[in-house]
């Protein structure tokens, strides 16, 4: 599968509409989708890929990455890409890997971009609830 960044977005944004609806555990604030969740955290911290971070580009099982945001309450919520399907993960961690070494940013920097892309993406383009 030989992904670009477009393409990279929509499996990502498709992805985290999964895990709503959700509710922040410390305040109990309801999140009935992914556009109400970027439309009202924070986004806070680096994206990160922890298969990057200990340099395990070569895994076959990658554990995947995750992105944080603040709860109006102050607790971190984090959308994850654990329970992500293998062979996507793996896709995932392989275009990481080019991205950053292609442009010489970290992998943390390649999936901020992502995750501002998806932010802006989600507060445009989902329906109205
Ligand atoms: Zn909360």
């Amino acid at each position: 599968m030989d992904l670009n960044e477009d393409a990279v977005v929509v499996i990502l944004q498709r992805y985290f509409e999964s895990p709503f609806p959700r509710d922040c555990p410390t305040c109990g604030r309801h999140y009935a989708n992914l556009r109400q969740y970027v439309r009202e955290t924070a986004p806070v911290g680096y994206s990160v890929s922890y298969d990057a971070n200990r340099g395990d580009w070569d895994t076959a099982n990658p554990i995947g990455s995750a992105a944080f945001a603040n709860c109006a309450c102050g607790n971190t919520l984090a959308l994850t890409t654990k329970e992500m399907e293998m062979s996507q993960r793996l896709a995932l961690l392989a275009w990481l890997k080019r991205t950053s070494e292609g442009s010489g940013r970290t992998p943390s920097e390649v999936l901020d971009q992502l995750r501002a892309r998806i932010r802006a993406n989600a507060r445009g383009d989902a329906p109205a609830d």
